[in-house]
């Protein structure tokens, strides 16, 4: 195990543990047998004597597992998750839409300075999000730790790059989609990112979020099904490793040079264009698309997206 002496997100120093619950006993254990039982090759053996644990940032509120598997161990963890994945999954229509939306939010903004941006899906998974930018005629690059994805992107013109190299200054757009949550070192990779951004490019971080995750942690019930309210996924032992608050996020990404930009209805705006947007008749027109529904919202629940700009 590696002892994490830091908040991932915004570097304050790790107090004591929330939560401590030994890997090898009920609950954890029993946890452990029931959710990865279609995947007989993990492999928690190595796990004994060993502890999940939580500590809660005092500064940024992200709650997060302060010892986690080596990267030995993760490695073989999501290797032995990946053998029972079909290749591409099947996206319904509304998250389509979502998709379509978002993306088209983000070139509009870009495109008040660059006519065709390109675009960076890193942890791609099957591929989806990197086919639409490439649908809607973007230069896309895709990246994944699990390369099954990539003969099927590069035959429709995208370029696969390793994750471990991803390059300097070159990039408008990266989108990262349920990855923020998974990482050891969060900051290595945001300030990775940020490097492969051009000046005035974003990042966008989607992230599990569950909003009364301390209520919960309060009364755990570590046998609840990950659709269920009382579900404590959101800290997930081993894949769920940090559960960023939007404090953490906006920590994290200004610790790289990133600072954020806010949806207002579908429109992407930094902090200092606020003021401008929150006219009375504005916030009028904002109050009727809310009851609409008709504002950017991530697609699925218990999810929090942020948007970030290279300086
Ligand atoms: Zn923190």
């Amino acid at each position: 195990m590696v002892h994490r002496a830091f908040c991932p997100a915004c570097g304050t120093a790790s107090g004591p543990a929330i939560v401590q619950l030994p890997y090898d006993r009920p609950p954890i254990a029993a946890y452990l047998a029931d959710f990865y039982r279609p995947y007989p090759s993990c492999d928690f053996g190595r796990l004994t004597a060993a502890s999940f644990t939580l500590a809660e940032c005092p500064r940024c509120a992200c709650i997060y597992q302060l010892d986690v598997p080596d990267d030995a161990f993760l490695s073989d963890f999501y290797g032995a998750l990946r053998t029972n994945e079909s290749a591409g999954t099947s996206i319904d229509a509304d998250h389509r839409e979502q998709q379509v939306r978002e993306l088209l939010m983000v070139i509009r903004f870009l495109q008040r300075d660059i006519a065709r941006p390109k675009v960076l899906d890193f942890g791609c998974g099957g591929g989806n999000w990197a086919l639409l930018a490439e649908t809607l005629g973007l230069p896309t690059t895709a990246t994944d730790l699990s390369d099954e994805a990539a003969n099927r992107l590069r035959a429709r013109g995208i370029e696969w790059i390793s994750p471990f190299n991803i390059g300097d200054a070159w990039c408008d757009f990266i989108n990262t989609e349920q990855v923020f949550e998974h990482l050891v070192n969060p900051q290595d990779i945001v300030r990775r990112l940020s490097q492969a951004l051009r000046p005035g490019g974003i990042l966008k971080i989607g992230v599990p979020h569950h909003p009364t995750l301390r209520a919960k942690l309060k009364k755990p019930d570590w046998t609840a099904q990950k659709s269920s309210p009382r579900s404590l996924n959101a800290v997930a032992p081993i894949e769920h490793l940090n559960h960023f608050e939007s404090a953490s996020l906006v920590a994290l990404a200004a610790r790289a040079g990133l600072k954020p930009l806010y949806p207002i209805g579908w429109e992407l705006v930094p902090e200092s264009g606020l003021r401008r947007h929150l006219t009375l008749k504005r916030r009028v027109a904002l109050y009727l698309k809310r009851r609409l529904r008709d504002v950017y919202r991530p697609y699925h629940i218990l999810t929090q997206t942020m948007f970030f700009r290279k300086h």
